[in-house]
C-alpha cells in the first residue's frame, strides 16, 4: 500500500485537553544542492539514528515543485514508514521529526513536522524543547484572531513566524525568536529553504552537517554518521542557520553569553557515539563512572551497568577501581526506554520485560551497579530484587549523576516533585526504599567536571532547582509547560 501522503489540511479546532507537552524529541532537516542525495532517505535513516529522542510518533515533510506534503504518524520511523517512501522522494529538501510524549494521552494531531498554510505560503515545523511562556503567546495571539488546530506549544512558534512574514521569512523567524522563552532546537522548512534554529541559551542541541554539497541539520552528529554525512559543527546559541540553493548562510540572533546546555543529555539522553558542542557523550560518561569510583569506591566482586545508557559510566568505574566489568542484566533488545509506560504498574512490568540477571555472574557476587539516574526508583528497586534473588551478595548502586530532586521544564521529562524519589527523601532513605545495600550518587561538582571544556554552560536545573529562566509561575501550579492543563 502506498504511503498516504497529505497536503496540509485547513484549520479545524481541536480542544486543547488532555495531552500534557513533554517534548523530548529529534530533528532532522537537509536541503539537497546536488543529485547525489535524495532528502526522503536521508531524513528516513536520520530519523532511525534519532530514534532514542522520541519513540511515540515519526513525521517526514518535504519540499517538492513548490509544495510542502508529509506523512507522519504514530509509532516508531519503520512503523510509521513501513509502506516506503516513494510518494516522498525527488523532493528538493527535508524536514523530519520523532516525538517522545511519556504520559497523558498523545494523539496524531501533535505529531510532527507541523505543516501550517499562511497567506505568504507554507511552513514545515520540527521542534525540539518545550516553551515555558507559549500559553500567554497563545492567548495574544486568539485575541487577535488566530485558530490552533493543535496543542503542542510548536504551533505557537509556527503561528508567529506565520504572523510576521511579511518582511521574509528570517526577519519572522528573529522576531519570533525575540519573544519565545524556553527551549527549542527547530527546523523550519518553507518550499524553498530549511532552517535550523537553536534557543539562544543553547538548551536543546542542534548539529550542521554536510553530505557530498547538500547541508544537513540534526539533533545529534550520530545522525550524521548513519546518513554518510560529515559532521561540520554545532549551531551556536541563538544561531539561525539558512540552507537553500545559494548553499549557507548564518544569522547570529540573540544568543547569551550565559548558555544553559542541558547536562541530561550527557547523563542519560543523547546517544553515546554523538559529540555535543565539542564533548563526547560517551567519554562523558565514562569520566562520570570514574570520577563515582574515585569518590565513593566500595569493595565489590564486580562491576556492573544498568544498560544500556549507564554502560560507559561502569566501564569507567571499572576501569579506575581495577574491579572487573562483568554484565549482570541482559537487555531485551526489543524492549525501548522504559519510561513510555504512562503507568506505574506497567512501568514495574516493563523493567521485568527489559531487564534479567545473569543468575551464573551474579551468583555469589558483590556487585557495584551503576545507573545513570534514579528518576522515580522503580527501575533501581526492581533491579535490586532482581539480583538479589538471583543469589548476589551484596548489591552497591552508584550513580552517575545527583540526585534528581526537581522537574525540568525544558523539555527533559522528569516527573513532578512528588514523584521524583530524590525530591522527598535523603539518599539513605532512598537506599532503604530500593534495598540497596549501599547507595552513592556523584556530586553536581564532579558531573560538571565530566563536560569540562564544553561550548556552552550547563543547566543543571533538575539537580539544583536553579533554572536557566524564571519558572516560578509553572512551579506553583505545578506545570511542566505553561499549555498543560
Ligand atoms: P526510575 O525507574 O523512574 O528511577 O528511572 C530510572 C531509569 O530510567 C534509569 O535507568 C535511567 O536510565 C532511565 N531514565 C532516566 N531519565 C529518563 C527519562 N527522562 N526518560 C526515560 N528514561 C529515563
Amino acid at each position: 500500500m502506498p504511503l498516504k501522503i497529505k497536503k496540509p489540511m485547513p484549520y479545524q479546532r481541536i480542544k486543547p485537553q488532555d495531552d500534557c507537552m513533554r517534548e523530548e524529541c529529534g530533528v532532522f532537516g537537509i536541503y539537497r544542492a546536488d543529485s547525489g542525495v535524495e532528502p526522503a532517505e536521508a531524513t528516513y535513516y536520520g530519523l532511525f539514528a534519532l530514534q532514542h529522542r522520541g519513540q511515540e510518533s515519526a513525521g517526514i515533510a518535504v519540499a517538492k515543485n513548490g509544495q510542502i506534503e508529509y506523512h507522519k504518524d504514530m509509532g516508531l520511523v519503520s512503523e510509521v514508514f513501513k509502506n516506503g517512501l516513494e510518494a516522498l522522494c525527488g523532493a528538493q529538501a527535508a524536514i523530519g521529526h520523532v516525538r517522545y510524549s511519556t504520559t497523558g494521552d498523545s494523539h496524531i494531531a501533535n505529531a510532527q513536522p507541523l505543516v501550517i498554510s499562511s497567506k505568504k505560503g507554507q511552513i514545515a515545523l520540527a521542534h525540539n524543547g518545550n516553551l515555558i511562556n507559549a500559553k500567554e503567546l497563545r492567548e495574544e495571539l486568539e485575541n487577535s484572531g488566530a485558530i490552533f488546530q493543535t496543542t503542542i506549544d510548536t504551533e505557537v512558534i509556527a503561528s508567529l513566524i506565520a504572523k510576521n512574514r511579511n518582511d521574509g521569512i528570517i526577519e519572522a523567524i528573529k522576531k519570533t525568536v525575540s519573544l519565545l522563552k524556553g527551549s527549542y532546537a527547530l527546523v523550519i522548512m518553507t518550499p524553498e529553504e530549511v532552517i535550523g534554529v537553536r534557543d539562544p541559551k543553547g538548551i536543546r542541541p542542534i548539529a550542521l552537517g554536510k553530505i557530498d554539497n547538500s547541508f544537513v541539520f540534526a539533533s545529534e552528529s550520530c545522525a550524521f554518521d548513519t546518513i554518510g554525512a560529515e559532521f561540520i559543527r554545532d549551531l551556536r546559541p541563538g544561531e539561525i542557520i539558512v540552507i537553500d540553493k545559494k548553499g549557507l548562510k548564518s544569522y547570529q540572533g540573540m544568543g547569551e553569553t550565559n548558555t544553559a546546555l542541558c547536562i541530561f543529555e550527557f547523563v542519560y539522553f543523547a546517544r553515546p557515539d554523538s559529540d555535543i558542542d565539542g564533548i563526547s557523550v560517551h567519554k562523558a560518561r565514562e569520566r562520570a563512572g570514574a570520577r563515582l569510583a574515585i569518590t565513593n569506591p566500595v569493595n565489590a566482586d564486580i562491576v556492573a551497568a544498568v544498560p544500556d545508557s549507564a554502560m560507559p559510566a561502569a566501564m569507567g568505574y571499572a576501569e579506575q577501581s581495577c574491579i572487573p566489568y562483568k554484565k549482570a542484566l541482559a537487555k531485551n533488545r526489543y524492549v525501548g526506554r522504559t519510561f513510555i509506560q504512562p503507568a506505574q504498574g506497567k512501568r514495574e512490568i516493563g523493567v521485568n520485560v527489559k531487564l534479567n540477571p545473569l543468575k551464573r555472574n551474579v551468583h555469589g557476587k558483590r556487585i557495584i551497579l551503576v545507573d545513570d539516574s534514579i528518576v522515580r526508583g522503580t527501575t533501581s528497586k526492581r533491579i535490586v530484587e532482581m539480583l538479589k534473588l538471583a543469589g548476589a551478595r551484596e548489591v552497591h548502586m552508584q550513580i552517575s549523576s545527583p540526585p534528581i530532586k526537581f522537574p525540568c521544564f525544558f523539555g527533559i521529562d522528569t516527573p513532578s516533585h512528588d514523584q521524583l524519589i530524590g525530591s522527598k527523601n535523603s539518599v539513605e532513605e532512598i537506599r532503604k526504599l530500593i534495598g540497596a545495600d549501599s547507595l552513592h550518587y556523584l556530586s553536581i561538582e564532579d558531573l560538571l567536571k565530566t563536560v569540562e571544556g564544553a561550548a556552552c554552560n550547563f543547566c543543571v536545573g533538575c539537580f539544583n532547582g536553579e533554572y536557566p529562566e524564571d519558572v516560578s509561575n509553572l512551579l506553583k501550579c505545578g506545570k511542566k509547560n505553561s499549555l498543560d492543563k
